[in-house]
């Protein structure tokens, strides 16, 4: 009808809450902690007078402080606005085919939407009965793959052999690989840039970095792609990330003892809460994450838990999605979280 004719329609992601009040928040996979001193030190040292002019439309900084930090070349590395911009512009620009994307029928859940609002077209391969990604589903003629390693919500990271055998099988197409959550577990597939020149491994500053408020995203790939990449950057937007982004991600790569020290504390606190879900029921597999993604004990469903917690001011995340609606993904908060976390769980769960 008239005008609605020509509107792009689409289906949005949708993003976990973000309630103002305060709350215990293990919904989006946020780091507990507080980003590196240095990157607090860049905010107050940064000159707000210059903020009357552009950002280096390279993000050069940025992406030169990358390349020496993960022994790659400035040319190999692309930054965006969190990762999800990073994401979207590679869907943009590396499935513009007329064969089906693939990607798991369980996984990040905006995939499909940059399929959708891009026109891509797509087909999701089931993940097997223990959530595990199936090499050999991606064999298939197709126009593109996408692999999130370790995967969510599962928690659950494939070995890099998998992820080969999937690169193998897949020299006509561009393989994404998002690394969101390598720092807390398995092989990142980084070195293999430079084997397969249709690998692209996408980071983020978002959960292992402190920095979800901050949107930084980046990364690695051949040459040619990274600058097909910047080709379409250009022509969208030039200046993705401003002055005060560029110089926190800068600071922020280059603090790695503080970076050790958050991800090893995140991942101490997994390995006890992990007993502690055992203890109440629940069941789960391990996690490579920052996340665990448990199923509560018999009788209670996800949705009802989900609630519950919500009601005493406990956010976690619930997906009303076939396969997955009985589970719960948590993030891992601080040990004084999760232990208000486990005491609403007992009571909750009868325990
Ligand atoms: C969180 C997440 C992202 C997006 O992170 P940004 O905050 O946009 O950098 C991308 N992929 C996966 C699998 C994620 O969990």
């Amino acid at each position: 009808m008239g005008f609605e004719d020509n509107i792009r329609k689409v289906t949005p992601y949708t993003p976990g809450e973000q309630p103002r009040n305060k709350v215990i928040k293990l919904n989006t996979n946020e780091c507990p902690y507080s980003p590196s001193p240095k990157v607090i030190g860049a905010m107050q040292d940064f000159d707000w007078e210059r903020l009357r002019l552009y950002p280096d439309p390279a993000m050069t900084e940025f992406t030169e402080s990358l390349a020496k930090h993960y022994g790659v070349k400035p040319s190999q590395v692309f930054a965006g606005v969190g990762s999800d911009d990073v994401l979207s512009m590679c869907f943009l620009t590396f499935f513009a085919g007329e064969k089906p994307v693939l990607f798991p029928d369980i996984t990040y859940s905006f995939y499909d939407v940059w399929a959708g609002v891009y026109r891509i077209p797509y087909k999701e391969k089931k993940l097997d009965d223990e959530f595990r990604i199936v090499a050999a589903d991606y064999y298939e003629q197709n126009g593109g793959v996408v692999i999130a390693n370790p995967n969510a919500p599962t928690g659950r990271g494939e070995s890099l052999e998998l992820i080969e055998d999937i690169l193998e099988h897949n020299k006509d197409s561009v393989v994404i690989v998002d690394e969101a959550y390598i720092d807390f577990g398995a092989e990142t597939a980084l070195p293999l840039i430079n084997k397969y020149n249709n690998l692209v491994v996408v980071r983020t500053m978002s959960k292992s970095r402190a920095l979800a408020g901050m949107r930084l995203g980046y990364c690695f790939g051949n040459e040619k792609l990274i600058k097909y990449l910047n080709d379409v950057k250009y022509s969208v937007n030039s200046y993705t990330l401003n002055m005060p982004s560029i110089a926190v991600g800068k600071a922020a790569i280059e603090d790695k003892e503080y970076f050790d020290e958050i991800v090893g504390k995140v991942k101490a606190t997994r390995e006890w809460t992990a007993k502690e879900f055992t203890s109440l029921g629940f069941t789960y597999s391990s996690s490579d994450t920052n996340f665990i993604f448990a199923k509560p004990p018999e009788g209670y469903s996800g949705e009802y838990v989900f609630e519950k917690l919500k009601e005493q001011g406990i956010y976690v995340r619930h997906f009303n999605k076939e396969r997955i609606t009985d589970y719960l993904r948590i993030t891992i908060g601080t040990d004084e979280e999760m232990n208000i976390l486990f005491s609403a769980l007992r009571e909750i769960c009868d325990v």
